[in-house]
């Protein structure tokens, strides 16, 4: 009869099977989840549909010589990489000049 590691591979028919139940381990809340939420624009303050705008990194929007925006104030003040932002803040995000040119 087959053998893996010292154990008998031959079916037994009267064994009876003990899982052990998974250990739940109860998460506190994500901080974006319930920004999210919160459902209030972080920029304008405005209620409903919001979205999360995102950047790759914090020194993306804190290089020398040039003014931070509003919204990236917020996210240079809260030290997040996310934004949540309504409808109209994050099409204003998206239309502004990237923070950084695009070649470096
Ligand atoms: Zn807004």
């Amino acid at each position: 009869m087959a053998r893996f590691g010292g154990i008998s591979l031959q079916r037994q028919r009267a064994v009876e099977l003990a899982d052990r139940e998974p250990v739940r381990v109860n998460y506190p809340q994500k901080e974006l989840i319930a920004r999210l939420l919160a459902d209030t624009c972080e920029i304008c303050g405005s209620r409903g549909k919001e979205q999360v705008h995102h950047v790759r990194a914090l020194t993306d929007l804190a290089h020398a010589g040039w003014q931070p925006s509003d919204w990236a104030r917020v996210m240079l003040h809260r030290r997040r990489k996310t934004v949540v932002a309504c409808d109209t803040c994050h099409d204003r995000i998206h239309s502004e000049r990237p923070a950084r040119p695009l070649t470096q």
